[in-house]
């Protein structure tokens, strides 16, 4: 087992990159958020748990983070990616007792430009296909290219939610960093940068350890 953590604002692209090493090394993509709004979407337990969380701009609690994450867990996968968990002092210390983690890469970004990032972003509400309204827009306005479904601002991507979202997150990783920093774990990567070329250093780090 490989298991990897990455860890970076929203609009790093961590999920983008947490996708492509899962493909790449055959790994099982851990992304919570998308986890919960599967869940939201469905009106699980734990969807309507989350979503009230959610819509008022708040993390979730851990224990239901928790169980999402043990209910999403596979047998017969080579390793697992974390995106976006873990984020606080204490899932950083259940994520160390439960797997062995063998590398966390920080996507670096400054605030300005992950903001920038966020609020440009768009998602179909029925496929979940992401779109850049800056880099990669739908072909037809507000339409998505996937499924002709309508594409819009993702419920936690209203402006005060990201601001809220990101301040927490600065808060918070600098604890994080220093915790796994310990270890030797931690590689810093410049996320301000295309996608390929945070994807080559990416895989390079995760390639040697595989
Ligand atoms: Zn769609």
């Amino acid at each position: 087992m490989v298991n990897i953590v990455l860890i970076g604002k929203q609009g790093s692209g961590k999920g983008t990159q947490a996708k492509l090493l899962a493909n790449k090394f055959n790994l099982k993509h851990i992304n919570t958020g998308a986890f919960f709004r599967k869940h939201i979407a469905d009106k699980t337990p734990l969807g309507i748990i989350a979503e009230k969380h959610i819509r008022k701009g708040e993390l979730v609690p851990d224990k239901y983070v928790f169980q999402l994450i043990e209910e999403s867990i596979e047998p017969h996968i080579k390793g697992l990616v974390f995106d976006g968990f873990p984020r606080t002092y204490e899932q950083a210390i259940y994520i160390v007792k439960r797997y062995e983690i063998d590398q966390i890469i920080f996507l670096d970004l400054p605030v300005e430009i992950a903001r920038e990032r966020i609020t440009s972003r768009v998602e179909c509400h029925l496929c979940g296909k992401t779109y850049s309204l800056l880099t990669a827009p739908p072909i037809k306005d507000g339409i998505c290219d996937n499924c002709g479904s309508v594409v819009g601002s993702r419920a936690d991507d209203k402006p005060e939610a990201i601001d809220k979202r990101l301040s927490e997150f600065v808060e918070k990783t600098n604890i994080l960093i220093d915790f796994f920093d310990k270890d030797g774990i931690v590689t810093t990567i410049n996320a301000n940068d295309v996608v390929d070329n945070v994807n080559e250093k990416v895989s390079k780090i995760v390639g040697d350890l595989i």
